[in-house]
């Protein structure tokens, strides 16, 4: 029994390739901040982040704090409204930590460019940016990535975190639903 239609889903990242570029990157970003004063806090940003944040918080070998932040994107639509609002606040100051923005992905580049300016404003140490997927042809602001898992095409993507009308974010791989239904079994 699986519960999605494996026929309606076409594979573009596998779990293992996930991994893979996950562990480069938490040995790129351990290497980093490595011996930096001020702590590292990585900020996952709700709800997509969740999958990666919790891979790529164990691939870094640092003593880390982690927090979130909730931000409204598409809500039941494929399309991003270009509005941003924040819906649940850090649970404690980041004046003085570095900041390593924990994104699924970057689309447009709104979300991120709202929370970079926002988080500014609470002077942090530094802000610098992991996301796992970006999608170059849909930029319409432009943010620095310092740690990208993968450039896709301009394809609506879900699982592992992503989501299709809420559902399907346990995918454990990326994938693209292909078979235009809902992509589920009932
Ligand atoms: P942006 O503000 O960069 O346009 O969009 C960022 C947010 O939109 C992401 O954090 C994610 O929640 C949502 N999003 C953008 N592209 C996709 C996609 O291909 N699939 C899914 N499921 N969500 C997406």
């Amino acid at each position: 029994m699986q519960f999605y239609d494996s026929k309606q889903i076409e594979v573009m990242l596998s779990a293992e390739e996930i991994a893979a570029r996950i562990a480069a990157l938490g040995r790129q970003i351990t290497k980093d901040y490595e011996g930096l004063s001020g702590g590292l806090v990585i900020v996952g940003v709700l709800r997509g982040c969740f999958m990666f944040l919790a891979d790529l918080a164990r691939a870094i070998d640092l003593p880390l704090e982690v927090d979130f932040l909730g931000v409204s994107s598409y809500g039941e639509a494929q399309e991003s409204s270009g509005v941003v609002r924040m819906t649940q606040d850090l649970s404690r100051p980041v004046a003085g930590k570095h900041v390593l923005v924990v994104e699924d992905i970057v689309d447009t580049g709104l979300t991120l460019k709202y929370l970079l300016e926002n988080l500014a404003t609470r002077h942090p140490a530094s802000v610098k940016v992991a996301a796992l997927l970006h999608k170059p042809a849909r930029t319409r602001v432009e943010n620095p990535i310092d740690y990208l898992g993968f450039e896709i095409p301009d394809r609506f993507v879900i699982g592992y975190g992503l989501d299709y009308e809420s559902k399907l974010r346990n995918l454990p791989f990326i994938g693209v639903n292909i078979g235009g239904s809902t992509p589920w079994k009932a």
